[in-house]
């Protein structure tokens, strides 16, 4: 089209009105903030955490997906390389499931320098006893046996993590339940700074924690984590899925079919709660397992084919984008320039706050 005709300026002005339109239609929409750590591709877990409610709400909500490097290196500091290439694998994961970049900002932590300049305000309003006491953090340092050498900056992720919500004026953050004690400390700090600055610039937020707030791992010993070596993940082989099941743990003292077995902490029927949507039936073979004569081996046939059956799309829409990862890395960093122009915004407000010059 000519640039100079009436045609191409009428083009060029009904573009402009429906960036204008969608900006206006964006900003009225309330805000989710939430995200990942690239410590490793994403797993069932976090589907039922938090990926599903994301999936559903894009429509609804201006969501912003952080990809949590600095926080990641907390506990990673000596494998930036991991931290590094596991950005993309989180960002084929959101792209598998669905997640729409035009719908959806996902950026990268480090690439938002304006978040820790918040985190070292906020570094001042909670007490060392405090950060003492956080529960997930308490866990998390002992199933990681820092007890002896935590990094500080592990101690105080979660203030780094408040800043990363309280940037974005944030309304909901969609979050498994580990992470309860995040947004309780982000809100105390909400309150705590507009209560010393006379400020009404941060707003507090509400978690939604999703179907499953905690799927158990494969191992039957604690949650589903990408560091603890007891995941499913969205991308994995249908080999993969059958061994990963095969391996689950059941109960121990059902050594013959026979025999009657016991349901709860069994890791098959955990997931068969989470994932078959067959509920009466999942509830027939429990009492059948309880009485006895069910074996382990049905089940986790059942389970295998219901696994395949779930991720076998992800796993293809995965193998499309992995053909071009340096679109996927654009995508966020694209996304970091977005998410950096918001916090650039709450920090003024912050920093005006605090009177700072
Ligand atoms: P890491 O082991 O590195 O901490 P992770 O598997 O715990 O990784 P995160 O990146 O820490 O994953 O968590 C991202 C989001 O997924 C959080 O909202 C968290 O609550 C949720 N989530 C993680 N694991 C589970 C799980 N097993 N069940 C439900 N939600 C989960
Ligand atoms: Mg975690």
């Amino acid at each position: 089209m000519d640039p100079r005709s009436t045609a191409f300026l009428f083009e060029e002005q009904k573009h402009q009105l429906t960036e204008t339109f969608y900006r206006e239609k964006i900003r009225m929409k309330p805000i989710i903030l939430t995200g990942d750590r690239p410590t490793g591709p994403l797993h069932l877990g976090h589907y039922v955490g938090t990926l599903s409610n994301r999936v559903r709400l894009q429509e609804d909500y201006q969501q912003f997906l952080i990809i949590a490097d600095t926080q990641a290196l907390t506990d990673h500091y000596d494998q930036p390389e991991k931290v590094r290439e596991n950005i993309t694998q989180v960002a084929l994961d959101y792209l598998a499931i669905g997640l729409d970049p035009h719908k959806s900002t996902f950026f990268i932590q480090s690439r938002v320098p304006e978040l820790f300049e918040l985190t070292v305000h906020f570094l001042n309003l909670v007490t060392v006893s405090r950060l003492m006491r956080n529960p997930t953090v308490k866990e998390e340092v002992r199933q990681k046996s820092m007890e002896d050498s935590l990094p500080a900056g592990f101690l105080t992720y979660p203030i780094s993590q408040a800043a990363d919500i309280l940037a974005f004026k944030t309304d909901l953050v969609p979050v498994g339940e580990d992470q309860n004690p995040m947004i309780e400390q982000t809100n105390e700090i909400a309150r705590r700074f507009n209560f010393i600055y006379k400020s009404s610039c941060l707003k507090e937020v509400k978690p939604l924690i999703g179907n499953v707030g905690r799927l158990i791992g494969i191992d039957g010993q604690t949650k589903m984590s990408k560091s603890a070596g007891n995941a499913i993940f969205l991308g994995d082989s249908y080999e993969q899925i059958k061994s990963k099941v095969q391996k689950m743990y059941t109960d121990p003292s059902h050594l013959r079919v026979a025999d009657p077995g016991t349901v709860e902490g069994n890791v098959v029927f955990s997931f068969l709660d989470a994932f078959d949507p067959e509920k009466n039936q999942v509830e027939e073979l429990k009492d059948h397992y309880r009485r006895g004569g069910l074996g382990d081996g049905v089940l986790k046939q059942r389970l295998t084919a219901l696994l395949e059956e779930f991720i076998a799309p992800m796993r293809k829409r995965r193998q499309e984008y992995e053909k071009d990862p340096g679109e996927v890395l654009r995508i966020c960093f694209q996304g970091s320039e977005r998410a950096r122009e918001c916090v650039q915004s709450t920090l003024r407000e912050v920093r005006e706050a605090m009177a700072l010059i």
